[in-house]
């Protein structure tokens, strides 16, 4: 589909910036559906059956070493039927001038990906399935609540351990920049732990900037190719972003979404159980680890359903950061200035068709965030609180 709603205010999308985010559009849908029928084609035959059968032979009947052995060969499967979509995303990359990244750096990310999938799922697997078999009344509250703290540590060590696994991090040592921060956050009345640069060139060619972390570990990351690129206004205005996302406890707030979302997941999937095994006679006991994919089945059903739900929702919050850096920076422009250089750098499609920016989109399409700012510093100051 088209895109009528450019505005004159940003340069049209060329057609490589249309065809890279069309493909990586489709790669994205294929990797979801390949996903589903691999669940889907588990169930249906006795696939999930033979490779419970096979983890307990392999571990000599065992429970909790089969269920390890079970997820490792669901995921080693997995990887493979997805490995050819893999590695059209990182030849993709390469065709659009989007990566730096060597075959071998990318073969070893890949190796840390699965080894990293592998060590959560089994921590995740084995309480999953150690809750069930000692509470199975009251095992999806249980799990869930168990889940959740997980999740909150999760977010805590992801900056100080998961993302360096892939990427250098250093404090930033702009002066300049941090006199900045400092002062955008006494604006704020509050105070954000530390920024820093992330080391993103030696993989990428895009710019980034996130808030991560919870706690201790909160802190602003600004790409060095975001840093060596832009101006001091221009990065001000991206930090004010991130201090805006902070300032409203966006973070928190997602978290207490999922917690929502995740209570319900929860006592879906124990429904969904308890009919597969009292009127379908899929399986005979909730322990039964073999009722793996179907839980998992149950959660992507319910994650696909809610995608545009929590899209919105997470626009919602970008647009209230988006608001927070007109508020807190002097004028509109470098703001402006810096959302037209991502587009170009990163190949976003500054106005994405109205159905894909609903669906797809965590972020409002650039031209509307452009728009909103011009239409920010044409209203008068007093209606800005
Ligand atoms: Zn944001």
């Amino acid at each position: 589909m088209g895109s009528p709603d450019v505005t004159p205010a940003s340069p049209a999308d060329s057609e490589e910036s249309r065809r890279y985010n069309r493909i990586r559009l489709w790669l994205g849908i294929a990797d979801f559906v390949l996903g589903f029928v691999f669940l889907v084609a588990l169930l249906a035959t006795s696939w999930s059956a033979s490779l419970r059968d096979l983890a307990y032979r392999g571990s000599f009947q065992h429970y909790s070493i089969a269920v390890f052995f079970y997820v490792f060969l669901l995921l080693v499967i997995a990887k493979l039927l997805g490995s050819a979509l893999d590695y059209y995303g990182f030849r993709v990359e390469h065709q659009f001038q989007m990566s730096n990244q060597t075959m071998r750096s990318w073969l070893w990310d890949e190796a840390k990906g699965f080894l990293l999938a592998l060590v959560m799922a089994t921590i995740v697997t084995e309480l999953l399935y150690f809750i069930i078999r000692q509470f199975p009344e009251y095992w999806w509250l249980i799990t869930w609540a168990t889940f959740m703290v997980l999740f909150i540590g999760l977010a805590q060590i992801a900056p100080v351990i998961l993302f360096p696994i892939f990427y250098k991090f250093e404090p930033l040592d702009n002066e300049d920049l941090k006199q900045r921060l400092v002062r955008l956050s006494e604006r704020a009345g509050t105070r954000v732990r530390g920024v820093y640069k992330w080391n993103l060139s030696e993989k990428s060619k895009k710019a980034n900037a996130a808030l991560t972390g919870l706690g201790s570990t909160r802190r602003i990351i600004l790409a060095d190719t975001l840093l060596d690129n832009y101006s001091a206004d221009e990065i001000e205005a991206v930090l004010a972003h991130e201090l805006g996302h902070h300032v409203h406890g966006h973070i928190l707030k997602s978290i207490g979404v999922q917690a929502g979302i995740t209570l319900f997941g929860f006592w879906a999937a124990n429904a969904v159980l308890h009919y597969a095994i009292d009127k379908q006679h899929m399986f005979e006991t909730l322990s039964d680890f073999a009722n793996l994919p179907l839980l998992v089945l149950v959660s992507t059903i319910l994650s696909f359903l809610l995608m545009p739900a929590l899209n919105a929702y997470s626009r919602f919050n970008e647009r209230q950061a988006d608001r927070y850096a007109f508020r807190s920076i002097s004028t509109v422009e470098p703001f402006i200035s810096s959302m037209n250089k991502l587009a170009d750098q990163n190949l976003a499609e500054r106005a994405p068709s109205r159905w894909v920016e609903w669906f797809f989109h965590s972020h409002p399409a650039i031209s509307k965030r452009v728009e909103a700012a011009k239409s920010w510093e044409q209203k008068p100051a007093t209606t800005h609180a």
